[in-house]
């Protein structure tokens, strides 16, 4: 592994696709940087089938991350498992901290820090997390051969964690609270076509029960009494949402549901801190591996350039 120093010109938070892509350009441009990522390839790892990466028909989450990271570590940039706890600026200079209790400092900070699974937040959720509820369908569907499972959403979360799960498990419920799927129409025809599927429209699940495992849901339609159906396990594909942590430490501007704004350089409202990917508002909201992997682009040459003038 490359040497970690102290000092950086550049520290890129988050090692999913933007902070990722960001480094390859960062390293093109010669500028010194460090990743620090609390995992690597972020949401992006756990998607289970990409089929709309140029170059790639159908990839796994898993493998396009793994090639990213592959040509991160050929251009030399030092990447860190770590997650960032604390970001504070003084004279200019941005002074990080980290979980495992290291501290780097830099003259620019990139926050590619995505965002992560938002919950239903019901009585029970976290009790039965990793017991019957999960978030990451390509991570825990192997665990449900021939079992019955839930899968709460109707985007493309949703529609491929299904997707997903009629390959191993024995039926999945699909549990949507409008009346028509939505994302990708491929995917959310391939859902409505395949046998082992059963979308439940305009449904919400309002309970979770069970004793040391989820055992059962309580599901609520309009009109209609609340009914329970036994599942052997639950998947909570409804969307993500954005961490608000450091963002407000470095009082950074967002829109009302916390993601970053940003300019077409995606700089954000702070001299000296830009912000690429999934938490930012920039691509018209367009949540995607191609789009943070621009925004990542975008940034770094953007970075590259304040230097250029700072060093005049
Ligand atoms: C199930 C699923 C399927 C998907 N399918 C597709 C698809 O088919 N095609 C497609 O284009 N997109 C797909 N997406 C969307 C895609 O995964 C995201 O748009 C993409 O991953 C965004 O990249 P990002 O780098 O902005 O954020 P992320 O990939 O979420 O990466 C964020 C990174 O920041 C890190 N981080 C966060 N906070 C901190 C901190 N405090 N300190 C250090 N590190 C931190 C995380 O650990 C992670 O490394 C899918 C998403 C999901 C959930």
């Amino acid at each position: 592994m490359t040497n970690i120093k102290n000092r950086y010109s550049l520290i890129i938070v988050g090692a999913g696709p933007a902070g990722l892509t960001a480094s390859i350009y960062a390293s093109r441009y010669k500028l010194g940087h460090l990743i620090i990522g609390e995992d690597l390839g972020g949401l992006a790892f756990e998607a289970h089938k990409i089929c709309n990466f140029p170059t790639e028909k159908e990839i796994l989450g898993m493998k396009i991350i793994e090639k990213m990271q592959k040509h991160v570590e050929s251009l030399d940039a030092p990447l860190i498992i770590d997650k960032v706890i604390n970001i504070v600026q003084k004279n200019k200079v941005f002074e990080i901290t980290t979980q495992k209790g290291k501290i780097f400092l830099a003259d620019a900070l990139l926050l590619a820090t995505g965002t992560i699974h938002r919950r239903l937040n019901l009585p029970n959720e976290s009790k039965f997390l990793g017991k019957g509820i999960s978030y990451c369908a390509t991570c825990d569907a192997m665990f449900h051969q021939n079992k019955t499972v839930a899968v709460i959403g109707g985007g493309n979360s949703a529609n491929t964690a299904s997707l997903y799960l009629a390959e191993i498990a024995k039926k999945i419920y699909q549990i949507y609270r409008k009346n028509k799927l939505r994302g990708e129409t491929e995917w959310a025809n391939q859902v409505i076509n395949n046998k082992k599927i059963d979308v439940i429209y305009n449904t919400k699940v309002i309970g979770l029960k069970g004793k040391e495992k989820l055992e059962k849901i309580v599901l609520t339609s309009p009109h209609q009494k609340a009914k329970e159906i036994a599942i052997d396990s639950l998947f909570i594909e409804i969307g993500t949402v954005p961490q608000k942590i450091l963002t407000e430490q470095l009082s950074l501007t967002t829109n009302k549901n916390h993601f970053i704004e940003v300019n077409s350089s995606q700089k954000t409202s702070r001299n000296g801190v830009w912000a690429a990917g999934d938490i930012t508002t920039a691509s018209n909201n367009f949540h995607q591996i191609i789009t943070a992997c621009s925004e990542g682009a975008i940034a770094a040459e953007s970075i590259f350039k304040f230097f250029q003038e700072k060093n005049k």
